[in-house]
């Protein structure tokens, strides 16, 4: 039977890293957010934050702006904010009205206040194993792994799901530590290899949002399970790997909700105050 690996108590301990390392800036940093709109996720958000923010010591500005914002608004604004030498770390909450391109505008933060690491010069630097500020959901991935003290050098990752926020920025992380990667997307399931591809892997991470699509007798003995996908189902939120047949065979794995979940926020956190030191 698998040991679960949780969010929570890891991100709790980062948490307190983050706290001694706030009491260390000579000043409190400070996160401005951005939201456009009323909606209800992104206030879920921007409350979960702030309160998150809060607790470790730094500074959550809101940053309201009506529905009707245009895109050369939002894009002043952000250049606003990034000229304002108070200002450390700048986020765009989700979803955004249908007259904004959320990929062109993230474009206009500063890669330096960009903490949620999507800024292509901050996706470029995880090339070169140079990047500071790392995009929070891979930087997640990557502590879940450190958890379970797996030497990735040599090991078969398989990595289910390419996309630019998840799948390819955590496999060049996972390249870095010299692990050997597999990426399969779309393209691997409708050439029916993605079986074949899951038995091999003795780490696999799946961040595509389709329950049940990776079976549980395809795990491998003793492979590390990380689950990244969100699903609802009947009202249950649940992960693309079924869990039940999948914690019988695997060492570790996520439990869907609670565990990459609650330390995606830790890691915008964490990027903030990397990105405060930087500007200091
Ligand atoms: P995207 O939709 O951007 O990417 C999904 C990926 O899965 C794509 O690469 C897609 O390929 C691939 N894919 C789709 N269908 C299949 C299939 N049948 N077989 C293999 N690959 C497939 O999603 P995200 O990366 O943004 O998110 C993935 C999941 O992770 C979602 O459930 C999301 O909610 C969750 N998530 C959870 C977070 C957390 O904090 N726990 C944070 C971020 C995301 P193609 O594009 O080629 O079709």
């Amino acid at each position: 039977m698998a040991k679960l690996l949780e969010g929570k108590p890891l991100a709790e301990k980062i948490k307190e890293e983050i706290r001694k390392e706030v009491s260390t800036l000579e000043k409190k940093p400070v996160l401005a957010s951005i939201q456009v709109g009323e909606n209800a996720p992104a206030e879920a958000y921007v409350k979960s934050q702030r309160k998150t923010a809060e607790n470790l010591g730094i500074e959550y500005q809101l940053h309201r702006l009506n529905q009707e914002t245009t895109e050369t608004e939002l894009i002043q604004f952000v250049q606003e904010l990034n000229s304002d030498k108070a200002v450390n770390g700048i986020i765009i909450q989700l979803p955004l009205p249908s007259q904004i391109d959320y990929k062109k505008i993230s474009q206009f933060i500063l890669p330096e206040k960009d903490v949620e690491g999507m800024h292509p010069a901050n996706m470029g630097k995880i090339t070169f194993g140079k990047a500071k500020i790392l995009p929070c959901t891979p930087a997640a991935v990557m502590e879940l792994l450190k958890e379970t003290q797996v030497d990735l050098y040599g090991k078969e990752v398989v990595v289910v799901g390419h996309s630019e926020i998840v799948g390819k920025p955590l496999s060049l992380l996972l390249l870095d530590k010299f692990a050997t990667v597999t990426v399969c997307h779309i393209g691997t399931s409708k050439a029916g290899k993605l079986e074949e591809h899951v038995r091999k892997a003795e780490v696999l991470i799946v961040a595509v949002g389709k329950a049940g699509l990776i079976k549980g007798e395809w795990i491998k003995a003793g492979a590390i399970v990380i689950d990244v996908g969100i699903n609802r189902v009947a009202d249950k939120i649940v992960g693309d790997v079924e869990f039940e047949a999948a914690e019988k065979r695997a060492s570790y794995i996520t439990p869907v909700p609670g565990g990459v979940g609650p330390l995606t926020v830790t890691m915008l956190m964490r990027n903030l105050v990397e990105a405060a030191k930087l500007q200091q």
